[in-house]
């Protein structure tokens, strides 16, 4: 089938002063020459040119646009490509879109469909391809570095390096079981066992590692927890006027989970309001308890918020169902410091239960800063890049647990064959890591992911 020639809008949809429209494809430079009424510029300069409108009865022009030229395969999809900047306006884009439709027959790219014929031409491997769907989405500085690494071809060193000593390994293997008449040599089996234990180990170093590249894609998740009234709201909105820090808030899927988007130095962190923990009989409350045990058992941190005016008075400063959260994983923030501190007031306590305590006061703001500070820190210990590429998608780690699983079977295998098959099976796995083996039902949920235009 020939291919087709695409287009679609790169820059965001609405009003801005320029945006960018690319096309792809073999009718690319016929759609720019005619657009322009000139010949080709020279390839990878921008040129200033009228773009023409043929539609109609006489030529118009669209708009005055910068157009750069990149014959293929030196380019993004490694087909011909066009990129036009044009003015930003609804009318301008239309009229561009109305004449590439209409005039040229060009078809309006689907989702990914610019990052899918890179694919296809070899320009990415498919972690390079997640990698910038991951760059395009970065909302903090360290997503944003892990991202670049992954679409600079990190991952994909990886999987490759690992994926190519199997190969060899497997050829080897294959080699000598074909020759049936001559003897294996006698260090052969030993070698192929050595080459997959090896794998093995650096699959397992790889795979161990507290999921911090997938949690620094999806953001390092926060449950604030505590009695009805301790301030939990108010230390949210406390923190969510922090303008600096707020990347979006929107309402959770059940009315009683309120979800809070930080950049916290870098490190993206989700925030998730509660609803009050307490014994109760009335049947809603209770599902919301539920719901906010369920999340604090899900949450990667939990900030156990203390009220603090029960200083000093019969009420216990830990209730019966905060205290059942305290562990490594808890941090203890004693709120309504303001009222606490009454200068004839019991002193405030710098721990409970071997775990420091942090004062403060989502009225006053007091301590917030501290709070913020405590907090990137944790977000910083638990999702910092380290020298090595990290695992980033739950779509790896399935693979890259197949491959372990058909190497430990392999190392296993009497049956120099039976050892071929599992060898076989464990190249694969990697191989569908990269998009060295083709799986459309795995390529279609990739390229989902991008919206239409990249
Ligand atoms: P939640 O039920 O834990 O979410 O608690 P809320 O955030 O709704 O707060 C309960 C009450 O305590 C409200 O009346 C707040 O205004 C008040 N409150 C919250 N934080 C503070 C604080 O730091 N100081 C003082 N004085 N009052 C606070």
């Amino acid at each position: 089938m020939a291919v087709s020639t695409i287009f679609a809008q790169a820059t965001a949809p609405g009003r801005a002063g320029i945006a960018v429209f690319r096309i792809s494809g073999p009718q690319s430079s016929r759609v720019l020459a005619k657009l322009t009424k000139s010949p080709l510029p020279a390839p990878r300069r921008a040129v200033r040119r009228t773009l023409w409108s043929a539609d109609g009865l006489g030529a118009e022009p669209i708009d005055d646009a910068l157009v750069i030229w990149f014959p293929g395969p030196a380019s993004f999809t490694g087909e011909d490509l066009v990129e036009l900047h044009i003015h930003g306006s609804i009318a301008v884009l239309s009229a561009l879109a109305r004449e590439l439709k209409n005039t040229y027959g060009l078809a309006l790219a689907g989702p990914g469909e610019f990052t899918r014929r890179a694919f296809d031409n070899g320009k990415l491997d498919l972690t390079e391809v997640e990698g910038l769907a991951d760059l395009i989405a970065a909302e903090t500085e360290a997503q944003r570095r892990q991202a670049m690494r992954q679409a600079g071809g990190a991952l994909s060193r990886l999987y490759e390096g690992w994926r190519e000593k199997l190969v060899n390994a497997l050829a080897r293997l294959e080699a000598a079981i074909d020759f049936p008449d001559e003897d294996l040599p006698p260090d052969l089996i030993p070698a192929v066992d050595h080459a997959m234990a090896a794998a093995e180990e650096a699959i397992g170093l790889h795979l161990d590692d507290g999921r911090r590249g997938e949690r620094l894609r999806d953001g390092l998740s926060i449950a604030i927890l505590g009695a009805p009234n301790a301030g939990k709201s108010s230390l949210l909105n406390r923190l969510a006027r922090r303008e600096a820090a707020i990347v979006s808030a929107q309402a959770g899927t059940t009315r009683d989970v309120i979800e809070l988007h930080l950049d916290l130095g870098g490190y993206p962190v989700t925030l998730a309001d509660t609803a009050g923990l307490r014994e109760t009989v009335d049947a809603i409350e209770a599902e919301g308890v539920k719901r906010a045990f369920d999340r604090a058992a899900a949450a990667d941190l939990k900030l156990l918020v203390l009220d603090g005016t029960a200083l000093g008075t019969e009420r216990p400063l830990v209730d019966a169902e905060t205290a059942k959260l305290i562990d490594d994983d808890a941090l203890l923030v004693l709120n309504k410091a303001d009222l606490a501190k009454g200068s004839s007031g019991p002193a405030m306590p710098h721990e409970i239960a071997g775990h420091p305590v942090l004062a403060v006061s989502a009225l006053t703001g007091a301590g917030i800063e501290q709070l913020v500070e405590a907090l990137g820190t944790v977000a910083g210990a638990r999702l910092a890049l380290g020298t090595a590429p990290a695992l980033t998608r739950e779509r790896h780690r399935a693979a890259l647990e197949r491959c372990q699983a058909a190497l430990l079977r392999g190392m296993d295998a009497e049956l120099p064959e039976l050892k071929g098959e599992d060898l076989r099976l464990a190249v694969q796995a990697l191989g569908e890591i990269t998009g060295r083996v083709d799986v459309e039902e795995i390529l279609d949920r990739i390229f989902r992911e991008f919206c239409i235009g990249k």
